[in-house]
């Protein structure tokens, strides 16, 4: 396959050629042009998604899986970082028309203080560091822990863990080679998170200036699932006897393009996640890069947190001699037209066309 197009994020006119499922910059004898024009991204990331959670709750059958990461797929979503599944996913690696997955094994949590039975809920918190340690051996190098959640005896968010007990476990992950993420909603659960040097924060609706400035400090990046965002006032909505809650939660809600645009701005690296998987279905990541550009990231930024930033944060290769050839084409340019990433003119996974919406009509 051969294709002629500008090449994010250096928007170079380049001409490529796919070999053996791998890009190459050599012209291929006989490869048949796939387009003369054309924007070509290096495959998108959901760097918060969910594989194996069945959209309304619950496990996902094999079947179910296969047909969400499908699904990730033709939005252009090739490289998915699971936050958490309740299922073994292992399965999927077998499957090379799919999306490649960097698991993060089961969320931790503790009893009543999660979304029911997804996650492993451990009665005492000094089982942290061992469980986190067992869950880093069993994905791949991510963990995922609930840092904040309802506390119904309190009627608000609070912490699940002591901050000495985060320490212990984040060091226990990193021994074992992998990152820590937490599920945080609140304030009050980042400083002991930040402090004990956790890798990124999912959500991080409770930022202030002075946990911005600690994220800066430790290298923390956020990953703010702006789409899961949205749906808060509903959260609130059906809080019922929680009023408390409910009112923090529109709080965190009303004023969470702030809390990006002041993270983006303090030099937090930002990642876009949809949080797909129970109550938001896949293949959103479009939706995603809409809502970073709105919360103040530029158009160029907010696709490269999906993109190519994305890509090397998670230790995998954008558009390069002899890498996967992981792309996906564009009619125009999606950082003028971030509409268009909805609809994209072809997917490419492994060297293999997926999906293909239309001719290329777009002008350079
Ligand atoms: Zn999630």
């Amino acid at each position: 396959m051969h294709l002629r197009g500008v090449v994010l994020p250096d928007a170079d006119v380049r001409d490529l050629w796919v070999r053996d499922g791998l890009v190459s910059f050599e012209p291929v004898p006989g490869a048949e042009t796939l387009c003369r024009t054309g924007w070509i991204v290096p495959g998108l990331v959901d760097a918060h998604c969910h594989v194996g959670i069945r959209y309304g709750g619950g496990d996902e059958d094999h079947a179910g899986a296969i047909a969400q990461a499908e699904t990730e797929r033709d939005a252009g979503a090739l490289l998915l970082r699971d936050a958490g599944s309740p299922i073994d996913t292992r399965f999927i690696d077998d499957h090379h028309d799919l999306p490649k997955i960097i698991r993060a094994g089961r969320h931790i949590a503790r009893p009543r203080r999660y979304i029911r039975e997804l996650g492993i809920e451990l009665d005492d918190e000094r089982d942290l560091p061992e469980i986190v340690a067992e869950q880093a051996r069993f994905g791949d190098g991510w963990v995922k822990i609930v840092g904040d959640w309802i506390d119904r005896s309190v009627g608000d968010l609070r912490p699940l863990w002591s901050d000495a007990i985060l320490k212990e476990a984040i060091d226990a992950a990193h021994a074992n080679g992998a990152r820590v993420t937490a599920h945080v909603f609140g304030e009050d659960a980042l400083p002991g998170l930040i402090d004990a040097g956790i890798d990124c924060l999912e959500h991080g609706t409770g930022l202030t200036d002075e946990t911005i400035e600690m994220m800066v400090e430790h290298g923390t990046a956020l990953v703010p699932t702006l789409v899961n965002i949205d749906t808060f006032p509903e959260i609130a909505d059906s809080a019922g006897k929680f009023p408390t809650y409910a009112a923090h939660m529109r709080d965190l809600h009303r004023r969470v393009k702030q809390t990006v645009a002041n993270a983006h701005e303090a030099g937090v690296p930002i990642f876009a996640g949809t949080d797909a998987g129970g109550s938001i279905r896949h293949g959103r990541i479009a939706e995603e890069i809409a809502a970073l550009g709105a919360a103040g990231l530029s158009a160029h930024d907010a696709l490269g947190a999906a993109s190519w930033n994305a890509r090397s944060w998670l230790g995998r290769p954008s558009i390069e001699a002899g890498a996967p050839a992981d792309f996906v084409v564009y009619q125009e340019d999606p950082r003028v037209n971030p509409e268009i990433l909805a609809t994209p003119y072809a997917v490419i996974l492994r060297g293999r066309l997926f999906q293909r919406h239309g001719p290329i009509t777009g002008h350079r």
